[in-house]
């Protein structure tokens, strides 16, 4: 078989390592970023103060009001700070939720954002944004949203913890697997795939066992910026679509939510994707079968396994496959109402794929 495919990368500048952190008002300097806005949620106030303080006069204020999802008013009142201290750009100190908000930030004011992940949610290397107004979650793609510098300290994870960690890192592998059977796959991208969930598999027991082992965090975000890449850089489908529905109508915990539907997920597509089945298979480190091999990943590091164990009812199934089904998308097998309602069942009990 010959290759075809089509490859296009995105603008950001990436600096990883233990300590980068301490670099970021130099790279602000270099980017002419003068009005910092520092965003984080309440929880993580402390630690974007910090962030403000070793900015020094570069950093003009600090909003601690980013939640999951970003609700439309959320991001108005993100908006309001912004414009309150004339900032230029906004630097996110937190995971998906708060650099969600800084990137409906710069949607509606075109703001550059700076990226401080300390999660594996990969939001960071996305131009993916979402807003959410009832229970209804927009998404979509514009490049003003992708952050335009990246820092990856892995220090700053060491506060993470297992229960959070765990889902997070599931949720980063679950970019990598979807990316490796994407409408739109290429070489590169899966390169990184495969890395990312070879690195996440061997890192995570680790980064849940033991909260001080920065090696293996270190390793962990390694392989969620790969994942974040992945998800930046190719279309998504089934498994992504089912959380989407899952997070979006039911309110039910991201990470969570990723890390209990990827193995069925990957179990729904597994004879329409050899392929990217064996490169799962491989990057396991030599599991059996790919959805198997993730949903014993999942058990070793003490993820939720049952959909029914984080708050959706029997009852919620039929509509939720529903949802789920309404319009047509890519997917390496074909998506069905019935095929997609066995699949959650599944997920719901929490059964060995
Ligand atoms: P999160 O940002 O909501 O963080 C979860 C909780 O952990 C929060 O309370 C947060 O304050 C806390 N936390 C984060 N880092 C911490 C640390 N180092 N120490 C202590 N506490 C810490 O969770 P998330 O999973 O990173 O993000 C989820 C959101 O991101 C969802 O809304 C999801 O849709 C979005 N997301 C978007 C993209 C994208 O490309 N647009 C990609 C992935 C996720």
């Amino acid at each position: 078989m010959t290759r075809a495919f089509v490859f296009e990368g995105l603008p950001s500048r990436v600096i990883f390592g233990v300590g980068a952190l301490g670099k970021l008002g130099a790279e602000l300097d270099r980017l002419g970023l003068k009005r910092a806005l520092v965003l984080a949620t309440p929880p993580q106030r402390d630690q974007a103060a910090d962030v403000q303080k070793q900015l020094g006069p570069r950093a003009v204020g600090l909003h601690d009001q980013a939640v999951m999802h970003v609700p439309v008013d959320v991001a108005k009142a993100g908006e309001k700070a912004a414009r309150d201290v004339r900032a230029d750009c906004t630097v996110a100190v937190g995971g998906g939720s708060t650099i969600g908000l800084a990137k409906a930030i710069a949607l509606s004011m075109g703001l550059p954002v700076v990226a401080v992940p300390t999660t594996f949610a990969g939001s960071e290397m996305t131009p993916i944004w979402g807003l959410t107004e009832g229970s209804v979650k927009r998404t979509g793609r514009d490049l003003k949203v992708l952050p335009r510098l990246v820092v990856y300290d892995p220090n700053l994870t060491l506060t993470l913890p297992a229960a959070i960690a765990g889902p997070s890192g599931l949720n980063a592998i679950a970019h990598c697997v979807e990316a490796l059977y994407a409408e739109n796959a290429n070489p590169i991208v899966s390169l990184m795939a495969e890395e990312g969930i070879r690195a996440l598999n061997a890192s995570l027991p680790t980064v849940v066992a033991r909260g001080d082992d920065l090696e293996a965090r270190s390793e962990a975000l390694y392989g969620a910026w790969l994942a974040g890449c992945s998800l930046g850089m190719v279309g998504m489908a089934l498994h992504h679509k089912l959380c989407h529905t899952l997070g979006g109508t039911f309110n039910l915990p991201h990470a969570e939510t990723h890390s209990i539907v990827l193995p069925y997920a990957t179990a729904y597509n597994r004879d329409a994707a050899p392929d990217a089945m064996a490169r799962i298979r491989r990057a396991l480190g030599g599991a059996d079968d790919a959805a198997r091999g993730l949903y014993d990943l999942g058990r070793k590091v003490g993820a939720p396994k049952a959909l029914a164990e984080i708050g959706l009812k029997v009852s919620d199934l039929d509509r939720a496959a529903e949802i789920a089904t309404q319009n047509p998308y890519y997917n390496p097998r074909p998506v069905t109402r019935d095929g997609v309602r066995v699949l959650l069942e599944d997920a719901f009990a929490g059964h060995r794929p």
